[in-house]
């Protein structure tokens, strides 16, 4: 029992220290990434060819509409079949002529900025870009054509043609949208090199949209980046590491708690192994005492029968020192009955044997036998019955060791007084009385005289020998027949009564000529 508990305990302690020493560290492990920076170079060349590919549409739509600045409505037609174009502008070198601007997006609000060299504003004042003019015309005589791409300003496509100027300004989010179009039919075939690695890994818009996906994408930011860059936009191809949780733990912590249970189980152990060597001494010193008095039983027996022979042929003059010699040993035959039942009791192998008997003539017999000593000790003694006599099914033997501990106490305790004893049968019940008008019992002793070895400290008392057995032992019987032993309340002296309801005897009734277990 104490072992299970300090091992429960110690266990505790360490799957406790485990717990609280041990701390989890994410760990990152790099994924080789080749096929995700060979698919980031690719797409940033595809970028590159549709960007080459716009310009030299803008550029050839620009050399047109330079020749078409006084058919506002060709111009309409031809801008709107390229992508992003939002506005155009005609500016002229050195000219008298007023510029001409068409808009060519839904009426924008606020308004688009428009292209211009007028440093002054004339009529209704609009958002205005203002451009350099030695940019727009280096080359008046012939032609030349560039981006501009400048911060605070709409990104812009220039054309000049022997003076004359067309400015688009540039919608990059719809170019940067036809882009993305583009790379998502691309990326159908261009993705599956990085596809077949398992992922995660994605390829995502400016505005963070996944257009592919290879595996399941965490929650978290991205271990990787692979930007593909372009005037009109930027893509990129992310990639996740595995993560792995590690244990590590706080050696200080975990060695000291380790220690702590190692303590308690060592503990527990050396507690447990004294528990274990106090309970054999214990088992060592019943069984001895068991075994001794169990060997002192038999002669004991032969010697009681033989002094009944001799009785009978014991000269007058001899009569009294042989009753003193036969009341002697039978008080050790009683001292020995006891012994035996008390280490029965303590190695739980007390049983009883119920069996048919008068139990009047049970507690007469014991009478009888104490009647030479009780007279001897000036007790004078009488015995009264009331109700049947009729049998019943008791342990005869235990009846007679509960009368004979009783007597015994009175004619210890009770020198030179009254004493009675009383039985009473019923259909249901057997009652036997034994009182003395002693010195009696204090009624704070009340309690613990039915106790193992408790003797009452009483200077009247001092000097009576016994071994405080007498009245467990009668308790103990009482019980196990299913009855009461009790010390009941008396106007003088000691008195006490033991109840046996009969019926519940019958019910557990044992063979019928069986006697109590003799070892
Ligand atoms: P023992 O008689 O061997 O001491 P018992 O168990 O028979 O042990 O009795 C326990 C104690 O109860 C005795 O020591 C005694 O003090 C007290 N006792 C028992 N019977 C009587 C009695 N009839 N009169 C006075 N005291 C008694």
């Amino acid at each position: 029992m104490v072992l299970g508990v300090m091992l429960v305990l110690a266990s505790c302690i360490a799957l406790g220290g485990v717990l609280v020493s041990r701390r989890d560290v994410e760990v990152r492990r790099d994924r080789d990434r080749q096929a995700q920076h060979a698919l980031a170079g690719t797409l940033q060349a595809e970028a590159r060819k549709l960007e080459v590919l716009y310009e030299a549409h803008l550029l050839s739509t620009g050399e047109l509409l330079t020749q078409i600045w006084h058919d506002p409505e060709s111009a309409r037609q031809l801008a709107q079949n390229i992508e992003g174009i939002q506005h155009v502008a005609w500016l002229y070198w050195k000219s008298a002529n007023p510029e001409m601007q068409l808009n060519l997006g839904f009426p924008a609000n606020p308004p688009l900025p428009e292209p211009t060299l007028e440093k002054e504003h004339r009529g209704i004042p609009r958002p205005r870009v203002l451009l350099e003019a030695k940019l727009l015309f280096r080359d008046v005589g012939g032609k030349s054509s560039g981006w501009i791409d400048e911060p605070g300003k709409p990104l812009m496509f220039y054309v000049q043609v022997l003076g004359t100027t067309v400015v688009m300004v540039i919608d990059r989010h719809e170019v940067e949208a036809a882009m993305t179009g583009h790379f998502k039919t691309w990326l159908t075939e261009g993705f599956q090199s990085v596809a077949k690695l398992g992922g995660p890994d994605a390829v995502q818009d400016a505005q963070g949209k996944t257009l592919c996906a290879a595996g399941s994408l965490p929650d978290r930011q991205p271990d990787i980046l692979g930007p593909v860059i372009s005037r009109f936009g930027v893509w990129q191809i992310v990639s996740w590491d595995e993560r792995q949780m590690n244990a590590t733990y706080h050696v200080p912590t975990l060695a000291g708690s380790l220690a702590l249970a190692v303590l308690v189980a060592g503990l527990g152990i050396g507690l447990s192994a004294q528990q274990r060597r106090t309970a054999k001494l214990a088992a060592q010193r019943v069984s001895f005492v068991n075994r001794v008095s169990h060997e002192l039983r038999t002669p004991m027996t032969n010697i009681l029968l033989n002094l009944d022979v001799i009785e009978e042929s014991m000269p007058d003059s001899a009569a009294s020192r042989f009753g003193l010699v036969r009341e002697e040993a039978g008080r050790l035959s009683r001292l020995i009955e006891n012994v035996l039942t008390f280490s029965r009791q303590e190695e739980g192998c007390l049983k009883l044997n119920h069996g048919p008997c008068l139990p009047t003539e049970v507690v007469s017999s014991i009478v009888r036998q104490f009647e030479p000593a009780l007279l001897r000790r000036g007790i004078t003694l009488k015995q009264t019955h009331e109700g049947e006599k009729t049998e019943a099914v008791l342990d005869a033997d235990a009846l007679a060791q509960i009368t004979a501990n009783l007597l015994s106490n009175v004619e210890k305790y009770a020198p030179g007084a009254a004493a009675a004893v009383h039985t009473r049968q019923s259909k249901n019940e057997f009652t036997l009385t034994v009182s003395d008008e002693g010195p009696g019992i204090p009624v704070s002793e009340a309690g613990r005289i039915f106790q193992a070895f408790y003797r009452v400290d009483d200077r009247v008392q001092a000097g009576v020998s016994g071994t405080g057995l007498g009245l467990s032992i009668a308790r103990d019987l009482a019980q196990r027949m299913g009855g009461t032993l009790k010390l009941i309340p008396s106007e003088k002296g000691a008195s006490f009564e033991f109840r046996l309801p009969l019926e519940v005897l019958q019910n557990h009734a044992g063979p019928p000529d069986s006697t109590l277990t003799t070892a």
